[in-house]
């Protein structure tokens, strides 16, 4: 049975499918919408009334629960499809919209995401925020792809505090993955760019470059010529 190293505590549940049918390449996190442990995520998906489980959680604590070995399909993501080809990982949030992971809980996600790489040699993690772009995405063989639960069913998780992370997600897990490379990247300004558009045009939002730019104070006036970190 696979585990990360990262696992401080394992509570394997009966809630899940065996073996993968399907390749692993991917990985799914969510927001348990309850500020919890990592005990008490194991707790909680023990009954197999419960008729669900995870891969792994990740609570409150920071600790890392194991509750279905890496290579069992867990009971998740409400689709036999992605839990197939994902790991799923709970991380305890707040139990209100936006869902906000508790402190510490989305430095232990990165953590996770990396060592799961680099355990089957992936070297790049890929947040594709079109559902139907993402899902017909061909994950190349050094990739694993990010998915969300809300793609699956009607539900909000991960949580709008961790959708508005994702690409970050991919980004830090990329980065520490591949040290010596600078995966930051530079656009121009030229006429009628706006922040929206740039943060349209490359995946990421307008908090994310404000932050990357603290220069641009009012971001109604940007120069044309200026060089503004998008990612
Ligand atoms: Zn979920």
């Amino acid at each position: 049975m696979s585990e990360s190293k990262l696992v401080d505590l394992v509570m394997l549940s009966p809630n899940n499918s065996g073996k993968r049918k399907y390749e692993l390449t991917r990985i799914t996190p969510h927001c348990t919408a309850v500020n919890i442990s990592a005990k008490r995520i194991g707790e909680i998906f023990k009954p197999k009334t419960r008729n669900a489980s995870c891969n792994y959680g990740i609570g409150n604590d920071c600790k890392v629960v194991l509750v279905c070995p890496e290579e069992y399909r867990s009971w998740c993501s409400s689709s036999y499809d992605n839990d197939n080809r994902a790991i799923t990982i709970e991380c305890a949030s707040l139990n209100t919209h936006p869902y906000e992971f508790l402190p510490g809980v989305y430095d232990k996600l990165v953590a996770l995401c990396v060592d799961i790489c680099e355990r089957y040699g992936k070297k790049k993690l890929v947040w594709i925020s079109d559902k139907n772009t993402a899902l017909k995405y061909k994950v190349a063989p050094d990739e694993l792809l990010l998915t969300v639960h809300r793609w699956f069913a009607a539900k909000a998780c991960p949580g709008e505090w961790m959708m508005t992370r994702m690409k970050k997600l991919a980004d830090d897990v990329t980065q520490k993955l591949n040290p010596g490379e600078d995966t930051k990247v530079y656009h121009i300004i030229v006429k009628g760019d706006t922040l929206t558009k740039l943060a349209k045009k490359y995946g990421t939002t307008v908090d994310w470059i404000k932050t990357f730019n603290p220069f641009i104070t009012d971001p109604k006036k940007l120069q044309i010529g200026w060089e503004v970190r998008v990612r």
